[in-house]
């Protein structure tokens, strides 16, 4: 058999351990590289301690086994790779894609977390770099950036109503955007199949990978599992863990919520047939066009 192309992956952040919309994110990446005998990979974005929680990241891959989600390679832990997010920073500013920016949180109130470009002159020389501590944006340019969601269809974001983003933060952190671009990059990322909720953040990284030179990515965005109220299931409000017991039947829900028909009974039958028929019988065309789903019409 002839290599595929394909390199999917999954990067959860060690922020808690998985639920169930996270199985279902993590099932759509792992059965679409399958389906088309790809690569899946599994990066663990752990850049942001103060959102981590302690033994999230070894809970996470224990979970992944036993739903079945057998990864290629060796897990990329991003806490090891600050020299080549710092790389890419230097590049940028050799470029003067990025610039400076001391706004405090408090004088950027007013304009709702969209940054106005208040610094956008401001010089990136080492001589002219501000003594308060300071972040790094990308100047977006006020581009307008499209791209074709295999699942969500044509998409068009005005970088203007999304504002110039930070690649690195005050507290000298680097930025998700930032080290998601360097590590899609380095890790030769085909395709990437992820939740609705970071359908905003492709533009910032389609922005960030040509001003970096990088390649180009084929995206699916998934719904969302929510709750009643509208909210994500996160770690945030209680969704449960994952059962390590018996993946059986949330490995089956999972496929439902993703739109695919299990046949009557599949959940009856080993973990491995559940995930082999699953590889299958994939149809991506099948999966909800919209960005999220009830979980209690599931
Ligand atoms: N680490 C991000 C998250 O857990 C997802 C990154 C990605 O899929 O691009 O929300
Ligand atoms: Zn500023």
């Amino acid at each position: 058999m002839t290599a595929s192309p394909y390199i999917g992956r999954f990067a959860p952040s060690p922020t808690g351990p998985l639920h169930f919309g996270s199985l279902v994110a993590a099932l759509a990446s792992y059965l679409d590289a399958r389906h088309q005998n790809g690569t899946w990979l599994v990066r663990m974005e752990d850049i942001d301690p103060p959102r981590e929680q302690p033994g999230a990241a070894g809970k996470i891959l224990k979970a992944l086994e036993v739903y079945g989600l057998h990864w290629d390679g060796e897990t990329l832990y991003q806490s090891r790779r600050s020299s080549l997010y710092e790389d890419a920073i230097e590049q940028l500013r050799r470029q003067l894609a990025i610039y400076p920016c001391t706004c405090s949180r408090k004088q950027l109130q007013p304009y709702h977390g969209i940054y106005p470009g208040l610094c956008r002159n401001a010089s990136s020389n080492d001589k002219d770099l501000p003594d308060t501590p300071y972040a790094w944006r990308l100047n977006s340019h006020d581009e307008v950036i499209k791209f074709d969601d295999r699942i969500q269809g044509l998409q068009c974001f005005d970088m203007k109503t999304l504002g110039d983003f930070i690649v690195k933060r005050k507290e000298k952190l680097y930025a998700y955007q930032l080290a998601v671009c360097v590590d899609d990059e380095f890790q030769k990322i085909t395709h990437i199949v992820r939740g609705h909720d970071l359908i905003d953040s492709t533009p910032r990284q389609i922005s960030l990978q040509s001003a970096l030179g990088m390649n180009r990515i084929t995206y699916a965005h998934i719904p969302v599992i929510v709750q009643d109220n509208g909210d994500k299931l996160s770690k945030q409000n209680l969704a449960p863990e994952l059962p390590l017991d018996e993946p059986r039947p949330l490995l089956v829900k999972a496929l439902q919520a993703l739109g695919q028909e299990p046949p009557k009974g599949l959940e009856d039958e080993s973990k491995a047939d559940i995930i082999n028929w699953g590889v299958e019988n994939w149809n991506l065309n099948q999966i909800a066009k919209s960005s999220s789903l009830l979980e209690s019409e599931l």
